[in-house]
């Protein structure tokens, strides 16, 4: 499978596939890689950082956010939170011609393919739904109530794989990550083609 080279690329996924995790191991081993960091009104978790994980802004700076559209896209995401991609700093990363990468729910890549279709719109798909669900009750950081409302979010977000240009299965963490790298650097997937969930 061959496509065109993209210094934009956005990874989307059900919650709880590993996104933060895969793009954390880019973020390590491919420094060239500029990530985007999100603004979000949620308060953050234990270990999270200001600035490096997210923006932490209060829901009145969000607003701001969004009323000076400073941000490219922006989504409430499992009814809960805020988070929206700061516009100024992904400009910035293309200009200066690194490739870029942006970690977002469904929501906010649909908005950023109608504002920058050129991008090229990954899909992170866990092995198998049962290994989806096993990573999400594994997490172990989330309440019950809140559990259930992000796995109905996943199964609407896994029915939206045919959207994407590339769907990447997130079996091994660092060989996700690679083909991700790949995809921006050399426009092609390394390794034979992915077989497709049931
Ligand atoms: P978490 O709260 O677990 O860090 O993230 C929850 C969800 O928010 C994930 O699905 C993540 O991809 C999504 N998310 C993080 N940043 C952004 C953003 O800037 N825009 C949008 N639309 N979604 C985001």
């Amino acid at each position: 499978m061959s496509i065109p080279p993209s210094r934009l690329l956005v990874l989307a996924g059900p919650t709880a596939v590993g996104k933060g995790t895969v793009s954390a191991a880019v973020r390590e081993t491919h420094p060239e890689v500029w990530i985007s960091v999100s603004a979000t009104t949620r308060k953050p978790r234990p270990g999270e950082v200001h600035g490096r994980h997210y923006w932490f802004v209060s829901e009145d700076e969000f607003d701001a956010m969004v009323a000076e559209g400073r941000l490219l896209e922006w989504a409430t995401v499992h009814s809960a939170a805020r988070y929206g991609t700061p516009r100024g700093p992904v400009e910035e990363a293309l200009a200066a011609g690194r490739p870029a990468m942006l970690e977002i729910d469904l929501q906010g890549a649909r908005q950023v393919r109608e504002t920058m279709p050129e991008a090229l719109f990954v899909f992170l798909a866990p092995p198998s739904w049962e290994e989806l669900v096993r990573r999400l009750v594994g997490r172990g950081t989330e309440s019950e109530a809140e559990r259930a409302r992000r796995l109905e979010t996943a199964r609407v977000e896994m029915a939206a794989e045919d959207e994407f240009d590339v769907t990447i299965v997130n079996r091994e963490v660092h060989q996700a990550a690679d083909e991700l790298v790949a995809l921006m650097t050399l426009g092609a997937r390394p390794g034979p083609s992915t077989p497709r969930l049931e």
